[in-house]
């Protein structure tokens, strides 16, 4: 379970449906689990754009009424994960603006990784920011574009930005959708059943409203949504795929397929190759819930040792603030996990993770198994160790908060009080994810970072 690490946002877009606010409401619940902070939804009726966003989660956003507000057959949506101090309901999405062309909204997952440079140089010309936001940037490289219609302007802006971003833009008739060249966050494209399209971060959304996945939308490629006609692709940068490998590992939803694959099958085959190439005699395999449970199935499959939850998850469970003592921390774990003691007394026991970013989570849940009777505690991770921070749109600890850039495997294993520790390597990684050649972003396991 990763600690601290969050992705940072999912985007929705409808397009062509009378109830497309209703329907990127519906999406943006699918697409929860990718940003609790704040949720926002735009919709166009023709004539005018209507937006509402707030801090909270969707259900807590919207209701019916509000909902009717947001008329219109088209419509883009947000759900935002932010950093402690960002909170501000200004930083909620999507942006709105007014310009010379009329009414846009804009909705971003990623990060511009020359976000400062752009920006200075649009204060330099006068521009006013309320937000700290990247996706603001874009809206002056559009407002300021010297183009005369919005297509060539989101063209001329994205061409101004560099780093990870999946975007969806709404005018008063036009939907827009687009991935950054090297496709480090997903972005599909569906059919709704009853006409119209959808994209969205991850296909968990249209399964939801029933809609029909189509493919992904390819990186460096811009869709343009207009009434009456199919989607018009336009390629603006020449796709150089790398894919953020993280999203198998944890952010996905297992039940979702990205860059062309099911999260739930690649998931069994991390912990397939875990057993192999980290195997070690025990009695039960169990998962750390929800991020270890499809690895755990794989690497009970391989092993031949039996699955078993042995921790149930607690999923009504928000935020604590109850944060002081150490009694009250390992509370705070507990609150969220619980050790099935009936399964774990006595035996040797295979803890499966996703990752180990700060390792207190680990610790405190090894400490958990043990006091329920384990008598060992093996951890193995289906994914590499976790050293380098990510500038592409997941909000990670510094590296001096890292563990694995700070202490070898043997140092880790005992600061978390386990009996024997492993990750998955690199290799086996991207053999898991099917990667052919070098399709992947793995910098937060290399730090070999790609711009
Ligand atoms: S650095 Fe890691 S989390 Fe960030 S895009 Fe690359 S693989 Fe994904």
């Amino acid at each position: 379970m990763l600690e601290n690490v969050n992705e940072k946002c999912a985007v929705v877009g409808i397009f062509g449906h009378k109830e497309a606010s209703k329907l990127a409401y519906f999406s943006l619940h699918a697409l929860q689990h990718r940003g609790q902070e704040a949720a926002g939804i735009s919709s166009s009726d023709g004539e005018k754009l209507h937006t509402i966003k707030k801090r909270g989660l969707v259900m807590r956003v919207f209701n019916e009424t509000k909902l009717k507000t947001l008329s219109g057959s088209s419509a883009i949506g947000h759900t935002r994960y932010s950093t402690a101090g960002d909170d501000s309901i200004l930083d909620a999405q999507p942006v709105f603006a007014r310009y010379d062309l009329g009414e846009m909204a804009i909705a971003h997952n990623g990060n511009f990784t020359n976000a400062e440079e752009v920006r200075a140089a649009l204060i330099k010309k006068g521009a006013i920011f309320q937000t700290f936001m990247d996706t603001e940037n874009l809206i002056h490289l559009i407002a300021k574009s010297e183009k005369t219609q919005l297509t060539p302007r989101i063209m001329d802006a994205v061409k101004r930005i560099e780093g990870a971003f999946s975007l969806v833009f709404l005018s008063r008739t036009k939907m827009f959708a687009m991935r950054d060249r090297f496709g480090f966050r997903p972005l599909s494209l569906g059919r709704l059943p009853n006409g119209g399209y959808i994209v969205a971060s991850e296909t968990c959304a249209f399964d939801l409203v029933s809609a029909e996945f189509i493919r992904d939308i390819k990186p460096g490629e811009l869709l343009i949504f207009k009434e009456g006609r199919e989607p018009k692709s336009i390629q603006i940068f020449e796709p150089t795929p790398k894919h953020c490998i993280f999203e198998y590992v944890y952010f996905a939803r297992p039940d979702s397929k990205v860059f062309g694959q099911s999260v739930y099958q690649t998931r069994k085959n991390m912990g397939k190759e875990l057993a192999h190439i980290k195997p070690i005699e025990a009695d039960v395999v169990i998962p750390v819930p929800d991020g270890g449970v499809a690895s755990a199935i794989g690497y009970a499959q391989e092993s031949g040792i039996p699955y078993e939850m042995g921790i149930m998850r607690n999923h009504y469970i928000g935020r604590t603030f109850i944060e002081p003592t150490q009694e009250m921390r390992d509370l705070k774990v507990k609150m969220k996990l619980s050790p099935m003691t009936e399964i774990i007394k006595g035996k040797r026991v295979i803890v499966i993770d996703d990752s180990i970013v700060r390792g207190t989570t680990s610790r405190r849940i090894i400490r958990m198994l043990k006091e329920a009777g384990a008598s060992e505690v093996h951890m193995r991770i289906s994914s590499p160790p976790t050293t380098d921070p990510c500038f592409y749109g997941v909000d990670t600890p510094d590296k001096d908060k890292l563990i694995a850039a700070n202490m070898s495997t043997d140092e880790i294993c005992e600061f978390i009080g386990a009996d024997s520790l492993a990750y998955l390597d690199s290799e086996a990684l991207l053999r898991s994810v099917n990667a052919k050649e070098d399709n992947y972003c793995t910098a937060c396991f290399t730090g070999k970072y790609i711009v």
